[in-house]
């Protein structure tokens, strides 16, 4: 029997005039992240995308579950391909359910007829197929309004395409059609979710990750690496910026009063960010702060944070609650990593007191024996970059 990957659209199925881009840009992502497994045809038509292996041996588990990473979708499935009678869908169809049907106790059938040529109604397809499966499976009920497993039967140009049940897809738009923006990436639990929640919105992602050796290890450094590589399985490779950040940590510890640290150093961070986001044509930074969460997440420390650059600043998980991003964080498979107990530049110069209200004006005359833009220039000067998720290659 001939087997195919079905996909549903997600909600590019909502964009008018612009849904073929929408779908182009699903099709290419699709292929792209399917293409070591195989040869295979790939067709859109009707808010779906079908990818026809043109090997026997194609491992459709695998595809499976990295379709089930690409954003862009509401839900795929694996589907047999019957000729278009009554006759193959009830015989051989039915013979390819059964296996997948063998855990129900309750199912239901729902046809589709997109080809209207077909000379039977989508009530009289369900009702024969739900026939045969009767007969096939005689332990099994039928339960319209609550089954365990619902069939699809959808009568398309090629053929009748048969499904039990269908895997819910990682939905939002496909990566790279809403632009492109520059995560800050810290080792921790929030960035990477931030990271992900942006991404799931159609956004490609640049990451900066500031690094403060020999504070920070060569383990911290290969953390957030992992951190984006696991990430880079729901986008595709992402680029990584690596500033060395030591040189001005230190400048701050020593000249900066200690109640200021926290937010001078953030301030910092968004500037050379802004600058390297600049660079690389990103229309935003995206940082994983949230409401309350610390002394430098309280309002007046975002705003001051907030003004240090001119970019729309992202914050996806501003107003969720740290359960709820460990639980996204789990979700995604970031968790286990971000928990990893290595130094953070962060931790590395916390203030015993740190100012919850402070000003613009107080944080620049903290900040003013320093020499702001040579900082700034000797970091953006000792940028290392990677690519991740690719072979994580220096380039
Ligand atoms: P996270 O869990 O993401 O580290 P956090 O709650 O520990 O967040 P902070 O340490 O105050 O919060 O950092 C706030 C945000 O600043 C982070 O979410 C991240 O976007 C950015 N950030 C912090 N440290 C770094 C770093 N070393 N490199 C890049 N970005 C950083
Ligand atoms: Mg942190």
């Amino acid at each position: 029997m001939k087997e195919i990957l079905l996909i549903k659209n997600g909600e590019i199925a909502l964009k008018g005039q612009n849904r073929s881009q929408f779908e182009d840009a699903l099709v290419r992502l699709l292929k792209k992240r399917l293409a070591d497994l195989g040869p295979a045809t790939m067709r859109k038509a009707q808010s779906t995308i079908t990818v026809e292996p043109l090997s026997e041996d194609y491992d459709f588990d695998e595809a499976l579950s990295r379709v089930g990473r690409v954003f862009g979708i509401a839900g795929y499935s694996r589907a047999a391909v019957c000729e278009k009678s009554m006759d193959d869908l009830c015989t051989r169809g039915v013979e390819w359910l059964r296996p997948l049907l063998a855990g129900a106790r309750t199912f239901k059938v729902e046809s589709k007829r997109a080809d209207k040529a077909f000379p039977l109604t989508s009530p009289e397809i369900s009702r024969e197929l739900g026939g045969a499966i009767l007969s096939a499976c005689p332990r099994l009920k039928v339960d319209v309004h609550d089954p365990d497993v619902t069939v699809v039967a959808e009568v398309r140009e090629g053929g009748i395409y048969l499904r039990a049940g269908q895997l819910p897809g990682a939905g939002g738009m496909p990566t790279g059609t809403g632009g492109r923006a520059a995560v800050l990436l810290s080792g921790g639990i929030d960035s990477p979710v931030a990271a992900w929640m942006m991404a799931k919105r159609g956004i490609e992602l640049y990451a900066v990750h500031f690094a403060s050796p020999p504070y920070t290890g060569p383990l911290a450094e290969r953390k957030v690496i992992d951190l984006l590589a696991r990430v880079s399985l729901w986008t595709g490779p992402v680029t990584l910026a690596i500033v060395p950040f030591t040189a001005i940590q230190e400048e701050i510890r020593d000249r900066v009063p200690e109640e200021y640290f926290t937010l001078v150093m953030r301030r910092f961070m968004m500037k050379i960010a802004s600058r390297l986001a600049a660079e690389k044509g990103c229309g935003a930074l995206i940082t994983g702060e949230s409401v309350g969460q610390v002394a430098s997440q309280t309002l007046a420390a975002l705003q001051v944070t907030d003004r240090a650059s001119d970019l729309l600043v992202l914050r996806p998980l501003i107003g969720m609650d740290k359960e709820e991003i460990v639980r996204i964080a789990r979700r995604i498979d970031t968790f286990e990593t971000s928990i990893l107990p290595y130094e953070d530049c962060c931790t590395v110069f916390t203030p015993r007191h740190p100012r919850t209200r402070p000003t613009e004006e107080a944080v620049l005359a903290a900040q003013r024996d320093l020499d702001e833009e040579g900082l700034i220039a000797a970091a953006l000067d000792g940028v290392r970059t990677l690519r991740i998720g690719d072979n994580d290659q220096e380039v």
